[in-house]
Order: structure tokens, then sequence, then C-alpha cells
């Protein structure tokens, strides 16, 4: 075996339909019964495609998805994003404003606000992204303009583009680096025809060519002799191995070898790894709740789709359903009182912004996500603080997945890590 990959998310399958390609044997071990991690769904007996995690790919045809996709010489086949984006905000819905024409045009700020706001932006599209990594936007928006505090809504929205909820922990070296890519691409997001079943059923296709997928078969260990991978140990076999990749998490890899095998700064970050976490409802009904883009709260942690309004594939005939979410809060996850409230908002905020839409739902799903970003980007989990490929130093074990040194928020993270480790790889094994 030439490469075995841990985990069949975005990461794992990403690097192993590049190694495929490339000629490599690779086995894929995925310790659940279906392929995807967070970004896999499953479609049910009325036809219901329910996807529990990634949807949408940021920057659509210039975003590191569709590039990862390209270098296999595939396409990821978007739908045509017909509905605009919007914004809640203090209780009523508004186009998300998108530039900074849009900003002064936009009726959710008075006149001084608008000023504000448009300075803020234009300082983020000069300022350079290494030197705010480690800092947050809060502190950014402090040394920028003049009472940062009246723009707070406006300053959270902006993070909550890149999954942070606040702008006091969300890394401004981040949020530059996205601003100035999506300022300038085509389009800003992409949602890919048929879900992720489109993309994930395409890198299934080429890792067959010359790999396999195993489901259902979780690693309990790495093995490691002399500071060189043998291979990994499930419950019932031994796979050896010329390089494994981990692709999970990087808190989840301290159960499978002895830490003294690590260097101290992985341990430290993977122990303090702060992921995030949500709410999901999912609405069914016979007519849409309602037809627009993403909505994104500002000052909020809550945004919501309307998949099969624009995608019939995800639903049977005359059927629809909307996925509203609510960010919980750090830390909070485990806390029960928490999730109560953060339902309760969910659910009044859903009724502020469409009135009556009870009269529609005809049925209901409610799922708790415990993990939905690997990794919150906040100053010291920014890219330069997260491990690269060959972090673990030891020879031909790699790192990947959305907890690692990836370009771009959440499941870009994954596809652009994969590409790295695919690096790391291949020198490894030409060597
Ligand atoms: C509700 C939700 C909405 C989201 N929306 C978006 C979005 O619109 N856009 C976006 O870019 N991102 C989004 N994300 C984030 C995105 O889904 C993730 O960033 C991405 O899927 C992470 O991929 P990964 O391969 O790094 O990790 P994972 O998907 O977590 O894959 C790791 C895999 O490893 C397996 N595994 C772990 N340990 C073992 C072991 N010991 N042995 C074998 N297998 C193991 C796991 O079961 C898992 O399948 C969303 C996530 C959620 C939950």
């Amino acid at each position: 075996m030439d490469v075995l990959i841990i985990g069949a998310g975005y990461a794992g399958l990403t690097l192993g339909a590049l190694l495929a390609r490339k000629g490599y044997q690779v086995l894929i071990l995925e310790k659940r019964e279906r392929i995807g991690g967070r970004a896999g769904g499953e479609r049910d007996e009325p036809g219901f495609y329910w996807e529990y995690g990634q949807h949408s790919h940021r920057l659509a045809e210039e975003g590191p998805a569709y590039q990862v996709f390209q270098f296999l010489g595939e396409k990821i086949e978007f739908l045509a994003g017909e509905y605009p984006p919007m914004v809640y905000y203090q209780g009523g819905l508004y186009p998300r404003p998108g530039s900074i024409l849009s900003i002064i045009q936009s009726k959710m700020f008075s006149g001084w606000e608008k000023f504000s706001v448009a300075k803020l932006m234009i300082g983020l599209i000069r300022a350079n992204p290494n030197d705010w990594y480690g800092k947050s936007v809060w502190e950014f928006s402090q040394e920028k303009i003049s009472s940062p505090e009246r723009i707070k809504n406006f300053l959270d929205l902006l993070c909550f583009t890149i999954m942070v909820p606040k702008a006091e922990f969300c890394s401004a070296g981040e949020l530059i680096d996205f601003m100035k890519k999506a300022l300038r691409a085509k389009r800003k997001v992409g949602t890919p025809k048929g879900g992720s079943e489109q993309t994930l059923k395409k890198l299934e296709q080429i890792i067959k060519t010359n790999g396999e997928i195993h489901t259902n078969e979780e690693v309990k260990a790495i093995s490691v002799k002399n500071g060189q991978v043998l291979g990994v140990e499930t419950a019932n076999n031994f796979y050896k191995s010329k390089a494994v990749v981990f692709t999970a998490p990087l808190d989840q890899l301290l159960s499978l070898l002895p830490l003294d095998l690590l260097p101290e700064n992985l341990i430290n970050y993977a122990k303090n790894l702060e992921h995030t976490a949500s709410l999901m409802l999912y609405l069914i009904s016979d007519e849409p709740i309602a037809k627009m883009g993403l909505i994104m709260g500002a000052g909020v942690p809550l945004w919501a789709h309307f998949p099969t309004v624009e995608d019939r594939s995800l639903a049977p005939k005359g059927k629809h359903f909307a996925v509203f979410c609510w960010m919980l809060e750090r830390g909070k996850s485990q806390d029960s009182a928490h999730l109560q409230e953060a339902e309760k908002n969910l659910r009044s905020a859903i009724a502020q912004m469409f009135p009556g839409y009870q009269a529609k739902v005809l049925s209901e799903k409610k799922v708790f996500v415990p993990l939905q970003n690997g990794a919150l980007l906040k100053p010291g989990q920014a890219r330069p603080f997260r491990p690269s490929p060959e972090a673990v130093k030891i020879k031909g074990l790699f790192l990947a997945g959305d907890t690692t040194n990836g370009q771009g928020v959440s499941g870009d993270i994954a596809f652009s890590s994969a590409l790295k480790a695919y690096q790391a790889v291949l020198s490894y094994l030409s060597d």
C-alpha cells in the first residue's frame, strides 16, 4: 500500500483522489457507515437529500474546491444562484451589501454608519493579512475607525461570513484575506447541483480507479517505529503503508499515538482546539417558506437557506425544506439551558422574518451539530498558527483537514490542506 488515509471527509477524499489520479495505491479508512464526514448527507425513502453539513463553496469557480476539481480534470456544476443573499438585522430582512456602492445604497445603515462601514471596508481591502492574523477584527476596527461600537452589528456580520460570530474573537488576517478574494471574485458562493452528493460521488469514482474506501472501519492506533510510520491498526486488521495521512480534526489524533512521539506545540494546539457547534432546524413544507438566497444574521449567530427552491433534485415532487441554523456560544455546546435558549431564539427569529410560517410547516427535524467548523478562525487558530502537513515530525505521517494549515474558511481549508498534503506525500514517496 502506498498511502493510507484516515477519514473519508472532504480532505481525505480529495487527497485520495489526487493520489489515485497520480497512480498511487490508496486505502481510505472511515469509521462511519458513510463517506463525506461533515459534508455528508443521505437520501431518505420519500426522496429528500439531507445535507447535514457543507452545502456551499465560497468563491465558487475561484475557490479551493473548484480549483482542486480542475486539477483532477473534473468540474463542480454549480447552481445559477438566482436568489440574492440577505441579512437578518434588527428583526428585518435586507439585501446583503457586497460592495462599497451597495453599502452606500443599503437601508441597513444611517449616514454616519455608512461612512464608518465604507471606511472600514477600504481599510480591510488595503491591509496585508499577514500583519493581522494574530489580532482580532475588533482590534483592527479600533485602530482604523472612530467609535467602532456604533457599527458593532455590521462588524459581527462581516466576521460571520467566515463563520466567526463576534468581532472580538475573529482573526482580522483571516477576514482580510477572505474579503480581498471575495470582492474580486465573479461569484461569492457556489452551491453544487444535487448537493454534496455530486462532489462526493465524483471524488469516490476517481479513488476507486486505483484504491479503496472501507467504511465502518475505525483506526484505533497509528503504528510508529524508530520515528517512521509503519501503518495503522483497526479492530481486526493491521494495514502496512509507506505513508499515513490523518485528516480528522486534530484533537482526535491524540488518542491514536503515544503523546511522547508528538511535538509539544502540536499537542497543545490539538488539546486547546476550539470548534464551532450549532443547532439546526429543517422545516418541511409543500411550498417554500421563502424564495431567497442565504440569510446571515448581523449581531445574531443565525444563518438560513432554502435549498429546494433552486434545486428540485433535493426533495420529492411538490415538497420543500428550509434550513435554519443557530451557532452556539463558545464553550456552551454541552449546556442544555443554552441549547434551549438557542432554540427559542432561533424560532423567534424565524417568526420575525416569516410571520405565519408555521401554517406552512408539515414537519420538522431538529439536529444538534457538536462540530461544525473544525477550527474557529480566532487569532490563535488562524492559518499561520495551524499545523502544516509535516508538523507531526514522524517520517511518513502527514496531516490534512480543516484544523490544519489550508487556505480559506471551513470546507475550503479541507480542500486546500489536502492539496498541501498531496505535495508533501508526493515529495516523500519520490525520495
Ligand atoms: C451544518 C454544517 C454546515 C456547514 N456548511 C459549510 C458550508 O456551507 N461551506 C463550507 O465550506 N463548510 C461548511 N461546513 C464545514 C465543512 O463541512 C467542514 O469544514 C468539512 O466538511 C471538513 O472536512 P474534513 O475532511 O476536514 O473533516 P471531516 O468531514 O470531519 O472528515 C473526517 C473524517 O474522519 C473520520 N474519522 C475520524 N476519526 C477516525 C478514525 N479513527 N478512523 C477512521 N475514520 C475516522 C470521520 O468520521 C470523518 O468522516 C459545514 C459544516 C456543518 C456541520
